[in-house]
Protein backbone atom coordinates (compact mmCIF):
# COMPACT_ATOMS: atom_id res chain seq x y z
CA UNK A 1 0.00 0.00 0.00
CA UNK A 2 0.80 3.57 0.10
CA UNK A 3 1.99 3.76 3.86
CA UNK A 4 5.33 3.56 4.26
CA UNK A 5 6.21 5.39 1.08
CA UNK A 6 6.60 8.99 3.23
CA UNK A 7 9.97 9.27 4.95
CA UNK A 8 10.07 11.84 7.80
CA UNK A 9 13.11 15.17 7.58
CA UNK A 10 16.01 13.65 9.32
CA UNK A 11 14.98 10.17 9.18
CA UNK A 12 17.89 8.53 11.59
CA UNK A 13 18.08 5.11 9.33
CA UNK A 14 19.58 7.40 6.70
CA UNK A 15 23.23 7.54 6.70
CA UNK A 16 25.34 10.17 7.60
CA UNK A 17 26.84 12.39 4.69
CA UNK A 18 30.60 11.18 4.07
CA UNK A 19 31.74 14.38 4.67
CA UNK A 20 34.58 14.20 5.61
CA UNK A 21 37.79 14.86 3.84
CA UNK A 22 40.82 13.01 4.09
CA UNK A 23 43.60 14.99 5.10
CA UNK A 24 46.12 14.54 2.18
CA UNK A 25 43.74 15.00 -0.53
CA UNK A 26 43.63 17.24 -3.60
CA UNK A 27 41.36 18.62 -5.76
CA UNK A 28 41.23 16.12 -8.40
CA UNK A 29 40.03 13.92 -5.31
CA UNK A 30 36.09 15.61 -5.39
CA UNK A 31 35.30 15.29 -9.18
CA UNK A 32 34.41 17.09 -11.69
CA UNK A 33 31.21 18.85 -12.92
CA UNK A 34 29.94 20.45 -16.48
CA UNK A 35 27.50 22.81 -16.36
CA UNK A 36 26.02 22.92 -20.25
CA UNK A 37 23.07 26.00 -20.31
CA UNK A 38 23.30 29.49 -20.41
CA UNK A 39 22.16 30.88 -23.75
CA UNK A 40 22.14 34.28 -25.10
CA UNK A 41 20.61 36.75 -21.81
CA UNK A 42 20.78 33.81 -19.15
CA UNK A 43 23.89 33.36 -18.95
CA UNK A 44 23.41 34.09 -15.16
CA UNK A 45 21.55 30.60 -14.32
CA UNK A 46 24.37 28.65 -15.69
CA UNK A 47 26.52 30.98 -13.49
CA UNK A 48 24.93 30.36 -10.28
CA UNK A 49 24.54 26.64 -10.89
CA UNK A 50 28.47 26.33 -11.56
CA UNK A 51 29.19 28.40 -8.45
CA UNK A 52 26.55 25.85 -6.72
CA UNK A 53 28.96 23.46 -7.37
CA UNK A 54 31.80 25.11 -6.39
CA UNK A 55 30.57 25.80 -3.20
CA UNK A 56 29.20 21.90 -2.72
CA UNK A 57 33.04 21.01 -2.65
CA UNK A 58 33.33 19.66 -6.57
CA UNK A 59 37.64 20.08 -7.42
CA UNK A 60 37.07 21.18 -10.49
CA UNK A 61 33.75 22.96 -12.14
CA UNK A 62 33.39 23.88 -16.18
CA UNK A 63 30.39 25.91 -17.88
CA UNK A 64 29.93 25.10 -21.21
CA UNK A 65 27.66 28.08 -22.21
CA UNK A 66 25.50 28.00 -25.36
CA UNK A 67 24.27 29.92 -28.55
CA UNK A 68 26.86 32.79 -28.17
CA UNK A 69 28.83 34.31 -30.09
CA UNK A 70 32.53 35.07 -29.84
CA UNK A 71 32.00 38.90 -28.05
CA UNK A 72 29.39 36.86 -25.62
CA UNK A 73 31.67 34.08 -24.55
CA UNK A 74 34.43 36.66 -24.26
CA UNK A 75 32.40 38.97 -22.16
CA UNK A 76 30.64 35.91 -19.81
CA UNK A 77 34.32 34.85 -19.41
CA UNK A 78 35.68 38.03 -17.96
CA UNK A 79 33.07 38.02 -15.77
CA UNK A 80 33.27 34.23 -14.70
CA UNK A 81 33.75 33.79 -10.89
CA UNK A 82 37.81 33.07 -11.36
CA UNK A 83 37.76 29.29 -9.59
CA UNK A 84 35.06 28.44 -13.04
CA UNK A 85 36.55 26.93 -15.61
CA UNK A 86 35.03 27.36 -19.64
CA UNK A 87 34.83 24.15 -21.26
CA UNK A 88 36.79 25.41 -24.54
CA UNK A 89 34.60 25.90 -27.48
CA UNK A 90 35.29 23.04 -30.16
CA UNK A 91 35.58 20.68 -27.39
CA UNK A 92 32.62 19.07 -28.18
CA UNK A 93 34.98 16.14 -29.72
CA UNK A 94 36.33 15.94 -26.16
CA UNK A 95 32.57 14.96 -25.33
CA UNK A 96 32.10 12.41 -27.23
CA UNK A 97 35.20 10.46 -25.62
CA UNK A 98 34.05 7.99 -23.47
CA UNK A 99 36.69 8.53 -20.67
CA UNK A 100 35.62 11.92 -20.46
CA UNK A 101 32.04 11.35 -19.80
CA UNK A 102 32.95 8.72 -17.02
CA UNK A 103 34.78 11.52 -15.06
CA UNK A 104 32.24 14.08 -15.54
CA UNK A 105 28.80 15.19 -13.67
CA UNK A 106 26.73 17.45 -15.82
CA UNK A 107 24.32 19.53 -14.76
CA UNK A 108 22.18 20.23 -18.26
CA UNK A 109 19.65 23.14 -18.81
CA UNK A 110 19.90 26.15 -16.77
CA UNK A 111 18.89 29.03 -19.11
CA UNK A 112 19.75 26.75 -21.95
CA UNK A 113 16.37 27.97 -23.92
CA UNK A 114 16.21 25.73 -27.02
CA UNK A 115 19.79 25.66 -27.64
CA UNK A 116 20.62 22.17 -26.03
CA UNK A 117 18.70 21.02 -29.01
CA UNK A 118 19.27 23.39 -31.76
CA UNK A 119 23.22 22.82 -30.79
CA UNK A 120 22.18 18.98 -31.38
CA UNK A 121 24.07 18.51 -27.69
CA UNK A 122 20.91 17.24 -25.97
CA UNK A 123 20.88 14.11 -27.29
CA UNK A 124 24.55 13.36 -27.10
CA UNK A 125 23.99 14.17 -23.60
CA UNK A 126 21.21 11.91 -23.55
CA UNK A 127 23.13 8.95 -24.15
CA UNK A 128 26.80 9.48 -23.14
CA UNK A 129 26.46 11.27 -19.77
CA UNK A 130 27.15 8.85 -17.04
CA UNK A 131 25.21 11.55 -14.28
CA UNK A 132 23.00 13.72 -15.64
CA UNK A 133 21.35 16.37 -13.44
CA UNK A 134 18.48 17.89 -16.09
CA UNK A 135 17.07 21.00 -15.31
CA UNK A 136 14.73 23.87 -16.71
CA UNK A 137 15.16 23.89 -20.33
CA UNK A 138 16.95 20.70 -20.74
CA UNK A 139 13.47 19.08 -19.49
CA UNK A 140 11.42 21.64 -21.45
CA UNK A 141 13.66 19.92 -24.51
CA UNK A 142 12.91 16.61 -23.89
CA UNK A 143 9.21 17.78 -23.43
CA UNK A 144 8.47 18.72 -27.42
CA UNK A 145 11.22 16.10 -28.72
CA UNK A 146 10.09 12.01 -29.07
CA UNK A 147 13.47 10.87 -29.46
CA UNK A 148 14.80 12.51 -26.39
CA UNK A 149 12.07 11.34 -24.47
CA UNK A 150 12.96 7.76 -25.62
CA UNK A 151 17.00 8.31 -24.64
CA UNK A 152 16.37 9.73 -21.57
CA UNK A 153 13.85 6.60 -20.70
CA UNK A 154 16.07 4.49 -21.26
CA UNK A 155 19.22 5.58 -19.74
CA UNK A 156 19.04 3.72 -16.70
CA UNK A 157 18.67 0.68 -18.32
CA UNK A 158 22.31 1.31 -20.42
CA UNK A 159 23.51 2.12 -16.61
CA UNK A 160 23.71 5.81 -16.38
CA UNK A 161 22.09 7.89 -13.70
CA UNK A 162 19.58 10.60 -13.97
CA UNK A 163 18.03 13.33 -11.81
CA UNK A 164 15.19 15.51 -13.32
CA UNK A 165 14.73 18.64 -11.37
CA UNK A 166 11.14 20.36 -12.65
CA UNK A 167 9.55 22.66 -10.70
CA UNK A 168 5.23 22.00 -11.18
CA UNK A 169 5.01 23.74 -14.73
CA UNK A 170 8.45 22.20 -16.42
CA UNK A 171 6.85 18.95 -14.90
CA UNK A 172 3.08 19.35 -16.33
CA UNK A 173 5.23 19.98 -19.79
CA UNK A 174 6.44 15.99 -19.53
CA UNK A 175 3.51 14.81 -18.53
CA UNK A 176 1.06 16.50 -20.85
CA UNK A 177 -0.92 17.61 -18.09
CA UNK A 178 -2.30 20.90 -16.89
CA UNK A 179 -0.18 22.84 -13.78
CA UNK A 180 -3.49 22.21 -11.69
CA UNK A 181 -3.42 18.46 -12.14
CA UNK A 182 0.39 18.30 -10.77
CA UNK A 183 -0.55 20.30 -7.91
CA UNK A 184 -3.76 18.66 -7.20
CA UNK A 185 -1.95 15.27 -7.52
CA UNK A 186 2.31 15.79 -6.08
CA UNK A 187 2.68 12.50 -5.00
CA UNK A 188 1.29 11.22 -8.51
CA UNK A 189 2.64 13.59 -10.76
CA UNK A 190 6.00 12.87 -9.26
CA UNK A 191 5.74 8.94 -9.14
CA UNK A 192 4.40 9.45 -12.82
CA UNK A 193 7.63 10.76 -13.86
CA UNK A 194 9.89 8.84 -12.16
CA UNK A 195 8.07 5.89 -13.79
CA UNK A 196 8.03 7.16 -17.30
CA UNK A 197 11.78 8.41 -17.54
CA UNK A 198 12.68 5.70 -15.06
CA UNK A 199 14.79 7.78 -12.82
CA UNK A 200 15.00 10.06 -9.46
CA UNK A 201 12.50 13.13 -9.95
CA UNK A 202 12.62 16.02 -7.73
CA UNK A 203 9.50 17.42 -8.09
CA UNK A 204 10.16 21.23 -6.64
CA UNK A 205 7.89 23.64 -5.06
CA UNK A 206 6.40 24.11 -1.26
CA UNK A 207 7.10 20.45 0.67
CA UNK A 208 9.46 19.37 -3.02
CA UNK A 209 9.13 15.17 -3.29
CA UNK A 210 11.90 13.31 -4.48
CA UNK A 211 11.23 9.54 -6.19
CA UNK A 212 12.92 7.13 -7.51
CA UNK A 213 12.78 3.90 -8.83
CA UNK A 214 12.43 0.89 -5.86
CA UNK A 215 12.78 3.94 -3.35
CA UNK A 216 10.44 4.81 -0.96
CA UNK A 217 8.62 8.70 -1.94
CA UNK A 218 11.08 11.41 -0.22
CA UNK A 219 8.55 14.52 1.00
CA UNK A 220 11.21 17.27 1.81
CA UNK A 221 10.49 19.32 5.15
CA UNK A 222 13.11 22.02 4.96
CA UNK A 223 12.90 25.67 3.09
CA UNK A 224 10.05 28.01 3.25
CA UNK A 225 8.75 30.67 0.41
CA UNK A 226 12.18 32.51 0.78
CA UNK A 227 13.15 30.58 -1.94
CA UNK A 228 10.67 31.76 -4.63
CA UNK A 229 12.61 33.67 -6.70
CA UNK A 230 14.97 34.07 -9.67
CA UNK A 231 17.40 31.81 -9.66
CA UNK A 232 17.55 28.79 -6.65
CA UNK A 233 16.36 26.28 -8.68
CA UNK A 234 19.60 26.71 -10.61
CA UNK A 235 21.33 26.83 -7.15
CA UNK A 236 19.46 23.30 -6.35
CA UNK A 237 20.49 21.90 -9.72
CA UNK A 238 24.49 23.05 -9.28
CA UNK A 239 24.58 22.09 -5.95
CA UNK A 240 23.39 18.65 -6.51
CA UNK A 241 25.90 18.36 -9.58
CA UNK A 242 28.51 19.35 -6.93
CA UNK A 243 27.96 16.80 -4.29
CA UNK A 244 27.13 13.89 -7.22
CA UNK A 245 30.46 14.32 -8.69
CA UNK A 246 32.29 13.96 -5.01
CA UNK A 247 30.26 11.30 -4.39
CA UNK A 248 29.36 9.62 -7.91
CA UNK A 249 28.99 6.03 -6.06
CA UNK A 250 26.35 7.46 -4.16
CA UNK A 251 22.67 6.62 -5.70
CA UNK A 252 20.80 9.46 -6.99
CA UNK A 253 18.13 9.76 -4.53
CA UNK A 254 20.32 9.97 -2.27
CA UNK A 255 22.01 12.84 -3.46
CA UNK A 256 18.65 14.57 -4.66
CA UNK A 257 17.33 14.32 -0.93
CA UNK A 258 20.57 15.34 0.67
CA UNK A 259 20.62 18.77 -1.71
CA UNK A 260 17.04 19.31 -1.27
CA UNK A 261 17.66 19.02 1.92
CA UNK A 262 20.29 21.47 2.57
CA UNK A 263 18.86 23.83 -0.06
CA UNK A 264 15.59 24.13 2.58
CA UNK A 265 17.66 24.54 5.49
CA UNK A 266 19.62 27.47 4.08
CA UNK A 267 16.56 29.49 3.58
CA UNK A 268 15.54 28.72 7.46
CA UNK A 269 15.18 32.14 8.97
CA UNK A 270 16.47 33.91 6.08
CA UNK A 271 14.81 36.90 4.54
CA UNK A 272 12.71 37.13 1.63
CA UNK A 273 13.48 36.56 -0.71
CA UNK A 274 16.41 35.00 -0.22
CA UNK A 275 18.87 36.07 -3.60
CA UNK A 276 20.34 33.30 -4.98
CA UNK A 277 24.39 34.08 -4.74
CA UNK A 278 23.31 34.59 -0.97
CA UNK A 279 21.88 31.24 -0.81
CA UNK A 280 24.98 29.79 -2.10
CA UNK A 281 26.80 31.43 0.58
CA UNK A 282 24.07 29.60 3.17
CA UNK A 283 24.23 26.21 2.03
CA UNK A 284 28.17 26.69 2.07
CA UNK A 285 27.89 28.07 5.69
CA UNK A 286 26.15 24.78 6.69
CA UNK A 287 29.04 22.64 5.76
CA UNK A 288 30.91 20.70 8.77
CA UNK A 289 33.64 23.01 9.59
CA UNK A 290 37.29 20.71 8.80
CA UNK A 291 39.31 20.51 12.27
P1 LIG B 1 12.82 27.19 -9.78
O1 LIG B 1 11.35 27.28 -9.91
O2 LIG B 1 13.43 26.26 -10.77
O3 LIG B 1 13.51 28.52 -9.81
O4 LIG B 1 13.15 26.58 -8.37
C1 LIG B 1 12.74 27.24 -7.21
C2 LIG B 1 13.33 26.53 -6.00
O5 LIG B 1 12.86 27.15 -4.82
C3 LIG B 1 12.91 25.07 -5.91
O6 LIG B 1 13.94 24.32 -5.32
C4 LIG B 1 11.70 25.14 -5.01
O7 LIG B 1 11.43 23.93 -4.36
C5 LIG B 1 12.10 26.22 -4.04
N1 LIG B 1 10.89 26.89 -3.50
C6 LIG B 1 10.18 27.86 -4.10
N2 LIG B 1 9.14 28.22 -3.34
C7 LIG B 1 9.21 27.47 -2.21
C8 LIG B 1 8.42 27.37 -1.03
N3 LIG B 1 7.33 28.13 -0.85
N4 LIG B 1 8.80 26.47 -0.08
C9 LIG B 1 9.87 25.70 -0.28
N5 LIG B 1 10.66 25.75 -1.37
C10 LIG B 1 10.34 26.61 -2.32
MG1 LIG C 1 14.26 26.61 -12.62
Amino acid sequence: GDAGWLIAPGDPGRPPAPDVRAHASHKGSYGQVLVVGGAAHMQGAAELAACAALAAGAGKVFVKTLSLGPEHIRRAAEHRRPELMDWPDGSAGRLDDSTAWQDLTLVAGCGAGTALDSAGLLQPLLQHAHRLVLDADGLNSVATNALARQALGSRRARGLQTVLTPHPLEAARLLGHTVGQVQNDRLGAARALSAAFDCTVVLKGSGTLIASPGEPLHLNGSGNAALAGAGTGDVLAGWMGGLWAQQSREAPHEVATRSVARHGEAAQGARAPLRAADLIEQMHALQPPLP
